[in-house]
């Protein structure tokens, strides 16, 4: 907080107030969290020497002192503000409240945050029944000034007394009727004139004072400003982006420039690159004859700014090049003036006043995906930025919009339901309840959307022929979600509001009920599910991607793995640039067809030699996929984990399931259903699965041990590439558990030696998933070669919440702030995080090379990869589709981490 002092009183005062204009400032762009944004950037763009209106800047303390104060101002504002109107008056050669030659001021919110529309801003502000005669002699336009008064009473009246607008439509509305006009251009300045004393009645009517005193016109603008930062819309604005209340907003106080003041004078917005493409070309709209919120209000067909664009779209109406030359050639000159100072493309607001242009805003422009890739890349490549900048300047999540197809922003929206976001991008087809009705569909040339209660393995082949998956149960780690981003087909889960009627075969939201055959879309990016069929866009990946990919991948130092159990998951990954498998869930393995079967008598027999016969026909199955995905991660590491099967997911349901494992097996069903009610399990989360399953039924580690050495022989054959696989055993709680089951391993390893005379090079390592095993992790270690932090079980047993059925109530705790982020998403710094660091801790220490990586959820998303360069990781595993943006978001969080030390470097 600055301080200057008070002369008459001799003690030092706070600066409230920052000045700016005439190639000078007070402020500047650095100084957003005291100006806002706006003031911030007109600060600068005056030092810069453009021409900008002179003004000054309220500060944003003062609106958390308003706030903090009963609604009350520091005892230096007053003096303060009337000196910022000596200087505008100084600038200008007019004086604010003067008759004769008025000085007009604009009052405008400002906070550090962009909050596009949701504070208030009022114009013309200085304006009364004597300086509107003032104006009209100064502006040489009668018409005009009455016209900009009148407009300005129903703004203020409606903005700062909360008068409803409608009520000053509806008169001018009457009033154009009874002449003819069909344009408010028709109206005259006695039309206006006439019109004014209807528009003062509505305010007396509401029995609101529209003041006729400047200053207080001034003063109650400013109080609108601060209190719309606390405004209902305001705030739920912020809650959305996590802008903290505390910051409050600037108020800018501008010298008023007229856009509206004939034919060659105009209000326009200015990209200095396609915010849709990124294309180097200057995107803009423009307007003879308005002021800016006309322009924003939508409420005029915009005219363009340069004759090329006005030709290409056959309008008529005259472009700003066409009709101001030199004010749009300045235009251009200051739009490359302002890339150049800024570093990136801006957003611009100017005025035309009487051929002159003056610059009202800048700011970094908001883009798409796909024009931040190439707005980044370009001006690296012009050298405006360097690589690693340009690295830094797209958000990682972003490039899911350019992996998938999305909605066209510009599409109508029905939106029908909200679930979870828990595979992205969008689809649309006919609704069916069921996998073999959408098998069906789509082989009858049908895209379908599948719909169901919640999915399990035996949906695998309706998942594989709908165009997306929508649940009404589960989170975002559910069956559901992790094959569907497995498959990198769009789903929605979780949304509770819809009900599902298998046997009506009908869909119930919102009062409306949607049959089999009904089109939907969904948007797996954002949760909505939405009526019909939405307009798309095509995912399209351009050289620049490729560039920025390349340049990400030089700086990081965490390797990026995926987690694929199918050749399909595995060659995605590799074209997204996988450097491996970082876990291959071999349970997925088995969701489909006979191979189900062959696990249900696995799972059912009751002994030994039951289990050995049913693992016999696993064998040539499991070996077979892994030869497939040796040879398709040729050269690059492979983890498999044993069989880790959560047990409900593969027992029998229906009694044609029990009959077909009962015929398979040669036994009753009824001695089955007895048995699945033996292994039912309360919370199969916490049941008989991972290593359990393997210390009991060592038969079923040595199936899967064989195939894979076996596997690792043939691929090696096949690619002439070494293949060493890495072989995970997951949910281990101590080191002699692991070691039960490595021994097995190791027999295995050399069984297959001996039969097949090669010796494959393999490692044994352990998922750490449980907070028990991270504490053991020093004596882990001794056995183990590598941990993958399995983060999504020990996100669940650290928290205490089911990843399934977090959905129901983890919104509403983050809401109250009782959780900062999604755990499931974000890695939990307070307690999943310090347990991952104090196993890598302990686990370096006995091990000095071991290695290290992780392979929840958590490997795709980008603060959490942040986290795991902080901690030392080598490497994370994420779902194919997000191998992009763990390649980026490594990137960045090297460059961090580089920037950091720099930074604690002491200077001398
Ligand atoms: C984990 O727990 O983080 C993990 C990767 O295993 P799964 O999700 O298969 O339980
Ligand atoms: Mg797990």
């Amino acid at each position: 907080m600055p301080l200057s002092i008070d002369k008459r009183r001799d003690r030092p005062t706070t600066q409230w107030v920052y000045t700016f204009g005439n190639g000078q400032a007070e402020g500047h762009a650095g100084m957003k969290s005291l100006l806002g944004g706006k003031g911030a950037n007109l600060a600068e763009m005056s030092r810069l020497g453009l021409p900008v209106p002179p003004g000054f800047t309220i500060t944003e303390e003062v609106c958390t002192y308003y706030e903090d104060h009963g609604r009350s101002y520091p005892e230096a504002l007053k003096a303060q503000v009337a000196n910022g109107l000596d200087f505008l008056g100084r600038l200008t050669g007019r004086t604010f409240g003067d008759t004769e030659n008025p000085l007009l001021v604009s009052v405008r919110s400002g906070s550090r945050a962009s909050m596009p529309g949701m504070m208030d801003s009022v114009l013309n502000i200085g304006l009364n029944d004597v300086t509107v005669a003032g104006l009209a002699k100064w502006a040489g336009d009668e018409r005009f000034a009455y016209d900009t008064y009148v407009r300005f009473i129903a703004k203020y009246s409606n903005v700062v007394l909360n008068v409803e607008r409608h009520h000053f439509e509806e008169i001018l509305d009457e009033y154009k009727h009874r002449k003819g006009y069909t344009l408010d251009t028709n109206m005259t300045a006695q039309d206006w004139k006439a019109i004014l004393p209807r528009y003062k009645q509505v305010v007396e009517e509401a029995e609101k004072f529209f003041p006729q005193e400047p200053q207080e016109q001034l003063w109650g603008a400013i109080r609108s400003v601060f209190g719309s930062w606390m405004n209902d819309r305001a705030i739920k604005y912020r809650e959305l982006n996590a802008i903290p209340a505390s910051w409050g907003t600037a108020v800018n106080v501008q010298a008023m420039v007229f856009g509206n003041m004939g034919e060659t004078s105009g209000t326009g917005v200015a990209f200095t690159r396609s915010p849709a493409t990124g294309e180097k070309v200057l995107y803009s709209e423009f307007q003879i004859n308005a002021q800016g919120e006309d322009l924003v209000a939508g409420t005029h067909t915009p005219q363009h700014n340069t004759e090329d664009a006005r030709l290409a779209s056959g309008s008529d109406k005259p472009s700003m090049e066409g009709v101001m030359p030199d004010a749009y050639k300045e235009l251009l000159r200051n739009c490359g003036i302002l890339e150049e100072h800024y570093r990136d493309m801006q957003d611009i607001e100017f005025t035309v006043q009487k051929g002159k242009l003056w610059m009202l805003q800048t700011r970094n422009g908001e883009r798409s995906a796909k024009a931040a890739v190439r707005i980044a890349v370009e001006l690296a490549t012009e050298g405006l930025i360097t690589k690693n900048e340009a690295i830094t300047r797209v958000e990682p999540a972003a490039l899911d919009q350019l992996l998938h197809l999305t909605i066209d922003p510009q599409a109508e929206r029905k939106i029908l339901a909200t679930g979870l976001p828990a595979s992205p991008g969008a689809a649309a087809g006919e609704i069916v309840f069921n996998s073999d009705d959408a098998e069906a569909a789509k082989e009858a040339g049908h895209r379908v959307i599948l719909v169901r209660a919640e999915t399990s393995p035996e949906d695998l082949h309706g998942m594989h022929a709908a165009e997306g998956i929508l649940t009404m149960r589960g989170g975002i780690t559910s069956h559901a979600a992790v094959v569907a981003r497995g498959m990198g087909k769009p789903c929605v889960s979780g949304a509770g509001s819809i009900r599902v009627d298998y046997a009506a075969q009908t869909l119930t939201v919102a009062g409306q009920i949607l049959n089999k055959g009904d089109i939907i879309t969904i948007d797996g990016s954002n949760g909505q599910v939405l009526l019909g069929q939405v307009r798309m866009l095509e995912p399209a990946l351009s050289d620049e991607f490729d560039t920025l990919m390349g340049w990400a991948d030089t700086v990081r130092s965490i390797k990026v793995r995926a987690n694929a159990d199918t050749p399909l998951d595995a060659n995605t990954a590799r074209n997204f640039g996988a450097e491996g498998i970082g876990l291959c869930r071999t349970e997925h393995m088995f969701f489909e067809g006979d191979r189900i079967v062959a696990v249900r008598e696995m799972m059912l027999s009751g002994d030994e030699t039951g289990r050995r016969a049913a693992l016999a026909k696993l064998l040539p199955m499991q070996r077979k996929d892994f030869v497939e995905l040796f040879t398709i991660m040729s050269g690059l590491p492979v983890t498999i984990r044993l069989l880790d099967p959560p047990l409900h997911e593969f027992l029998p349901h229906s009694d044609d399931e029990f009959e077909e494992v009962a015929k398979g097996m040669n036994g009753s069903v009824g001695k089955l259903k007895q048995r699945a009610r033996e292994l039912h399990e309360v919370n199969p989360m916490l049941g008989f699965r991972g290593c359990r399953l393997a210390v009991v039924y060592p038969e079923i580690a040595e199936m899967q041990a064989r195939a894979i050495f076996e596997a690792a022989v043939e691929a090696g054959r096949k690619t002439g590439q070494r293949v060493v696989p890495e072989i995970m055993v997951p949910l281990v709680i101590t080191k002699a558990e692991l070691d039960l089951v490595k021994e097995r391993i190791v027999a295995m390893a050399e069984a297959v030696a001996e039969e097949t005379g090669v010796k494959v090079e393999y490692q044994v390592g352990t998922m750490i998933e449980l907070p028990r095993a991270a504490l053991r992790a020093g004596e882990i270690a001794e056995s183990a070669e590598f941990f993958s932090f399995g983060t999504n079980d020990l996100t669940q047993t650290t928290l205490g919440i089911s990843r399934d059925d977090a959905a129901s109530f983890l919104g509403r705790y983050m809401q109250k702030g009782l959780l900062p982020t999604d755990p499931f998403i974000t890695i939990d710094q307070d307690g999943v995080g310090e347990l991952v660091k104090l196993a890598v801790e302990r686990g370096k220490k006995t091990r000095g090379n071991i290695k290290l990586g992780i392979c929840g959820e958590h490997g795709g998303d980008p603060a959490s990869i942040h986290f795991c360069q902080a901690v030392g990781l080598d490497y994370v595993s994420c779902s194919p589709y997000r191998v992009t943006i763990a390649r980026l978001a490594a990137a960045q969080a090297a460059l961090q981490q580089r920037a950091e030390k720099l930074a604690d470097v002491p200077a001398f």
